[in-house]
């Protein structure tokens, strides 16, 4: 009682950071590890058409199960990663266990996409397209069937390596998509110049649909700039189906969201993909 709150908040303030930092390096020192301790692992969220409802690809998602913390979500941890240099192991990691779910599923005739996130310090490593030419070719997958997802950011930060790696992906027939898009004000010069397949609309446009024509016409204008360059047009986070219906009528082609489904383990998109078709049909 002889502290005064503010002095109260201060210690714990204190408190907390240190365990913060703790909890950072420990996190840091387990995560080169995590790999061989078979402690990554994948989710997978279904991307839909909006013309027709089928499901058209699924992205993969990572998370990491802690023998300490539990369940990490990537925000959590990918930035750690990057600082590392353990990223580009992981990101090989995601390519190739997702190259392997999409190769089974064409299979068993679920012919749909995969979809793997690109982090910026990716886009340095030289050998990464030929990395994922031999994967494709591994697991007889086309490389059509695979979707690189390059967050606008990150294309902004090395536009030069990243306009390289990007033709160099298109080249071979992978198909690439700006990720978040609008959150990082890459130029209409580059849009046009890239052999992009598509942008995908970053989650915060599509939640602030909800509070008003203004955002809405903002979602707009991304969707009639991308379709007037001929380019695919993505949503991310669709939570309710007033955000479908706005979204289908703008011209929008694929979205993805709660509202479908939430990321759920690699292995169960197949079953997933099964139940969905037969909602569809009934
Ligand atoms: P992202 O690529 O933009 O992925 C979409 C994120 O939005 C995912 O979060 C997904 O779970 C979440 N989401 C999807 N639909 C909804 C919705 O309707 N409502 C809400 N509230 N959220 C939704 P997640 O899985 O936590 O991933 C966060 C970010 O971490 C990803 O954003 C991506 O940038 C990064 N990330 C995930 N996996 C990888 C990876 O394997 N490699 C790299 N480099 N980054 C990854
Ligand atoms: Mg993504
Ligand atoms: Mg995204
Ligand atoms: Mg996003």
């Amino acid at each position: 009682d002889y502290l005064s709150p503010g002095l109260e908040g201060y210690a714990a303030y204190t408190q907390d950071m240190d365990i913060f930092n703790k909890t950072q390096q420990k996190l840091l020192s387990d995560l080169s590890q995590a790999i061989k301790l078979q402690q990554l692992s994948l989710f997978s969220q279904p991307i839909i058409n909006l013309e027709n409802k089928q499901l058209i690809a699924a992205e993969s998602l990572i998370r990491w199960r802690h023998p300490e913390f539990g369940l990490i979500e990537p925000e959590r941890f990918i930035e750690l990663a990057q600082r590392t240099g353990v990223i580009y192991s992981i990101t090989q990691w995601v390519a190739k266990t997702s190259i392997q779910a999409c190769s089974q599923w064409h299979q068993q005739g679920l012919e749909i996409d995969v979809s793997i996130n690109l982090s910026s310090k990716d886009l340095l490593q030289h050998e990464f397209v030929d990395f994922l030419a031999q994967e494709l070719d591994t697991h007889h997958l086309q490389a059509s069937a695979l979707i690189v997802e390059i967050r606008e950011q990150a294309l902004m930060q090395e536009p030069v390596i990243s306009h390289s790696i990007i033709e160099r992906l298109a080249a071979i027939g992978i198909k690439v998509v700006i990720d978040d898009f609008g959150t990082g004000f890459s130029s209409l010069s580059h849009l046009r110049a890239l052999p992009l397949h598509g942008i995908k609309i970053d989650r915060q446009f599509i939640k602030l649909m909800n509070k008003g024509k203004k955002h809405q016409t903002l979602v707009n204008t991304m969707v009639d700039l991308s379709r007037n360059l001929h380019r695919k047009v993505f949503a991310e986070g669709i939570e309710d189906i007033e955000q479908e219906k706005v979204l289908k009528s703008m011209g929008c082609q694929y979205a993805q969201g709660f509202v479908y489904s939430r990321p759920i383990e690699i292995e169960g998109i197949a079953s997933w993909a099964k139940q969905w078709q037969q909602q569809l049909e009934s």
